[in-house]
């Protein structure tokens, strides 16, 4: 089977890595392609730095820090001080000297004229990941906040140095209007046997890869059914700041709202079935009774056995709705 998983970050690697989990325990052979939102990337020190990425990088390779929950195992911060010390990099954003090799890496091979695209591939080589990462697009969409004064910061600024706080009164992505979906994205999408979103935040980690021109389509065009799984689980985000985010845009934190918000395929939107956590079961019916159809299991990824259980959900459910 074909499976093509959308989202981004930490929470999309836990669920990537189940789906993985799910694939090794088959009988059968399986094939993973994850959709990587691109929009919280930025330039910091003449460096590109790619968060979601990343964070999926990491964590298939099994590098990742699993205390801290984000970067690099075993990392050392030698190189920030010194940058530090030159006034270059911003004193509120960590870049450990692991993972400055992957910014340093990356950086060189965009300016020798690679794509994302192929700079998501040679990172990708090194490690037998067990799935293929490809970028939404390859063209550079960095998700920026409007402020209430009227002026805009960089994504990486609100959230990480002002912690998602001050007057923040909605998100955009520079450039989104002339960025075209990656082959690699439209590919496994238009291949796919089944496409989860996974449940990353609904604001800037999945509806930045929609937001791409020609994505939604695709999206519709598939011929899989498409699932989600929330990531809100009885009215606060299981990790994260997802809550802020959505309260920016006006929509309520709760596995509900967040289906609503992506709307069903039926009516020119885009879940076919979508996934709640049993404490959220009364959302199963007046949401399938609108066009996504419903079901309520655990939705805590707490290792890999419930992270594997989660993607076996999430692909009955898939399954049903093919039947
Ligand atoms: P980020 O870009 O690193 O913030 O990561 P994502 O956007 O992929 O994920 C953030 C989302 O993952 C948050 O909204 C969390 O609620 C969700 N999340 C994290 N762990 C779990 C889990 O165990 N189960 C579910 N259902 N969602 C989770
Ligand atoms: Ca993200």
């Amino acid at each position: 089977m074909r499976i093509t998983v959308i989202g981004g970050g930490v929470g999309c690697a836990r669920f990537v890595a189940g789906v993985r989990e799910w694939a090794r325990r088959s009988e059968e052979e399986h094939r993973i392609d994850v959709v990587v939102n691109t929009a919280d990337d930025w330039w910091v020190s003449g460096l590109r730095i790619a968060p979601d990425h990343d964070s999926l990088l990491y964590a298939l390779a099994g590098v990742n820090d699993t205390t801290r929950g984000w970067g690099r195992a075993g990392e050392t911060e030698r190189v920030a001080a010194e940058l530090a010390a030159w006034g270059t990099a911003p004193d509120w954003f960590t870049l450990g000297d692991l993972d400055l090799g992957t910014h340093i890496a990356r950086t060189a091979w965009l300016r020798e004229g690679a794509s994302v695209s192929e700079v998501y591939r040679r990172l990708g080589s090194r490690w037998d990941l067990g799935v293929a990462l490809h970028p939404a697009t390859d063209d550079e969409i960095d998700t920026h906040v409007r402020l209430a004064d009227g002026s805009d910061i960089h994504f990486q600024e609100w959230w990480v140095r002002h912690r998602a706080g001050g007057d923040a009164t909605g998100f955009s992505q520079r450039g989104i209007d002339s960025a075209a979906p990656s082959e690699g994205a439209l590919g496994c999408i238009v291949l796919a046997d089944v496409v989860l979103i996974a449940p990353s935040n609904p604001i800037v980690s999945v509806d930045p890869v929609l937001a791409v021109p020609g994505m939604r389509e695709a999206l519709g065009d598939a011929a899989a059914p498409i699932v989600g799984v929330s990531g809100i689980i009885g009215g606060s985000v299981v990790r994260g700041m997802a809550d802020t985010c959505l309260a920016i845009e006006g929509i309520e934190t709760s596995a509900r709202a967040v289906a609503e918000h992506y709307g069903a395929r039926s009516r020119g939107a885009l879940l076919d079935g979508w996934l709640v956590d049993d404490r959220d079961a009364d959302a199963v019916e007046p949401l399938s009774t609108s066009g996504i159809t419903t079901r309520a299991v655990p939705l805590w990824m707490r290792d890999a056995d419930t992270s594997a259980q989660l993607a076996a959900d999430a692909i009955t459910l898939a399954g049903a709705l093919q039947a």
